[in-house]
């Protein structure tokens, strides 16, 4: 690496501390931007610096969201009696991408893991469970990971959530076992989706 300038090598080492970004594509990219004009430049860094500044969780789902409530919440074409409870920010990204589920959703930021030290307190359940309190919500989708942590994450949801007379149901298992929900495609997950069964 003693190659380049310092300065250069800074770079490089900055794109490669991205995921799946290995050292010869992070000197390519570093390569790259330096080609670039500086108004290109500055336009990239930008759009960095105001994703970051402007990135909120929307206060009901949690959701990644510029506006307050996100625009799933707000859109009063959606059926908020519908909630799909998901992991992460990005299974949002893939069960929107099925067009085939109209109702909101609840982001728990993550999945409960004894083994990671993850507790229901470390996670969005608290927050899910107040939104059920209006009495408003009929069924609850748990979308979780079908992992042990997923599984484990539905079952002591649905435990909380079925005294309180609301429907659960887990989705399917065409999602295959120890998959992320953010890399099935859109026919598995809507097939897994319309498969859902009461739990
Ligand atoms: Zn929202």
């Amino acid at each position: 690496m003693a190659y380049y300038s310092p300065s250069i090598e800074k770079l490089v080492e900055s794109f490669e501390k991205l995921p799946s970004i290995g050292h010869k594509t992070a000197q390519r990219l570093a390569f790259y931007m330096l080609d670039l004009s500086n108004e290109e430049v500055k336009e990239f860094v930008d759009s960095i610096i105001n994703a970051k500044k402007n990135l909120k969780f929307c206060s009901k789902c949690f959701n990644i969201s510029d506006t307050e409530p996100c625009n799933i919440c707000g859109n009063p074409k959606r059926d908020s009696s519908t909630i799909c409870v998901v992991e992460d920010v990005r299974d949002v990204v893939a069960m929107e991408r099925t067009h085939e589920y109209n109702g909101v959703y609840h982001v728990l930021h993550g999945s409960i893991s004894p083994m990671n030290g993850i507790g229901p307190d470390d996670i969005k359940i608290k927050e899910l469970l107040s939104r059920l309190m209006d009495g408003s919500v009929k069924e609850i989708i748990l979308a979780t990971n079908p992992r042990v942590e997923g599984e484990a994450t539905s079952m002591y949801i649905s435990k909380l959530v079925k005294p309180l007379g609301i429907k659960v149901t887990r989705i399917a298992r065409g999602i295959p076992i120890g998959g992320d929900l953010e890399y099935t495609d859109e026919v598995t997950l809507t097939k897994a989706l319309e498969g859902r069964s009461e739990i």
